[in-house]
């Protein structure tokens, strides 16, 4: 989704910092989420995503920087305006429904008791599929049926922000992607600005409209999902969306020769050291001919270990003078078994180069 012309960003965190002791969790962090977009805070366990949610929510000082809703500020180190005042909604991993109070209670507990009230938690609970257990409490409900009341409480309030926090960790494959899905669709109806924090790429390229990669405390690299899929700046943001193969060598004529084939370098300078990455559905693999030569240009790998998962395949492969071992995808299933010789090539187009450090 493209960001609205005329529209004014609805959350803005400016340069925050946060520091315990002497760890800094947080190092100076900006973002800016329009309404109606989702930005995903990607990255490692202990980089600072939670604490920056948790200064956004008003749960947790800031030491430096400053958070506007609204064009409103609602934190700077020395004045915070508490959560229970901000615009701001939580679903987070414990979701925390109260368990005295039945589905409908937990639903439109933020809500001032009018006749209006009782209609919106009503449409909430239909537009989730959940309007027939109105009355049961949150210990008689699945995993998923809670995770989807969780939202729509969150959502009742009408917050113009949104904070998710790995919400849909603790539910099981499936459910994950129906809520993701059913998350993101009625995210956007709402038009907040949300900030969903995970530290997994699926979900960050499934939800995201912009993702932000964290790193020690800092951001290290935003844009569309897209974006930091084709283009990452450097290896660990690359690293981050998916496996890698990557081959080291050094720049001749504007390209660099990798078993997979030769690759252009271009703002590269001959003789640069450079490494040449792969995502793996970025590789192919060629069956040789009986006698293991090369046919094409790349070099010839013995095929170690196929997982036809059915819609896609997972091969890992080996080169003879390399020990890590080559991770390719391809879609649909794969004839190749282990021993087999093939031979490695690639995609046109699709190498990431970067300088080696
Ligand atoms: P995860 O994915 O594991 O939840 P995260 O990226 O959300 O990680 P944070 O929870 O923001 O990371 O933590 C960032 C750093 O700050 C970590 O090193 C963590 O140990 C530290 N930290 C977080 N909260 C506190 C606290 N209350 N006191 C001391 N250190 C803290």
């Amino acid at each position: 989704a493209g960001r609205p012309v005329n529209a004014a960003p609805m959350l803005e965190v400016i340069d925050v910092a946060r520091r315990f002791s002497v760890t800094p969790a947080v190092r100076g962090v900006s973002l800016t989420v329009w309404p109606g977009e989702v930005t995903c805070l990607l990255g490692p366990s202990g980089c600072g995503k939670s604490t920056t949610l948790r200064m956004i929510a008003g749960i947790e000082h800031l030491d430096s920087g400053e958070i506007r809703v609204a064009g409103q500020r609602v934190a700077d180190p020395r004045h915070e305006v508490p959560p229970e005042r901000r615009p701001v909604g939580m679903v987070f991993q414990d979701l925390a429904l109260f368990p005295h109070m039945t589905v409908a209670e937990n639903v439109g507990f933020g809500l001032p008791r009018t006749r209006g009230s009782a209609e919106q938690v009503a449409h909430l609970l239909g537009r989730v599929g959940l309007l027939h257990h109105a009355d049961r409490y949150p210990h008689q409900l699945s995993g998923g049926e809670q995770q989807r009341v969780a939202l729509i409480r969150a959502l009742a309030t009408r917050p113009r922000v949104m904070l998710l926090d790995e919400p849909f960790s603790s539910l099981d494959q499936r459910l994950r992607v129906e809520m993701r899905e059913l998350a993101a669709d009625l995210l956007r109806e709402a038009g907040a600005a949300v900030v969903l924090v995970t530290h997994d790429p699926d979900e960050a390229m499934m939800m995201a409209d912009r993702v932000a990669i964290m790193w020690e405390g800092r951001i290290r690299q935003e844009g569309t999902p897209l974006e930091l899929y084709r283009q990452p700046r450097d290896l660990t943001v690359a690293g981050f969306l998916s496996e890698l193969n990557i081959f080291e060598g050094r720049v001749a004529d504007g390209r660099v020769e990798t078993p997979a084939g030769p690759v252009s370098a271009p703002g590269f300078q001959d003789g640069a050291a450079i490494r040449a990455v792969f995502r793996p559905e970025h590789l192919t693999l060629l069956r040789t001919d009986h006698t293991c030569r090369s046919v094409g240009r790349g070099s010839v790998a013995r095929v170690l270990r196929v997982r036809n998962l059915g819609r896609e395949s997972f091969i890992e492969a080996g080169l003879p003078d390399v020990e890590t071992r080559l991770r390719c995808a391809a879609p649909g299933c794969c004839a190749l078994v282990p021993g087999d010789h093939v031979e490695l090539g690639h995609s046109p187009g699709t190498a990431m180069v970067f300088a080696t450090p």
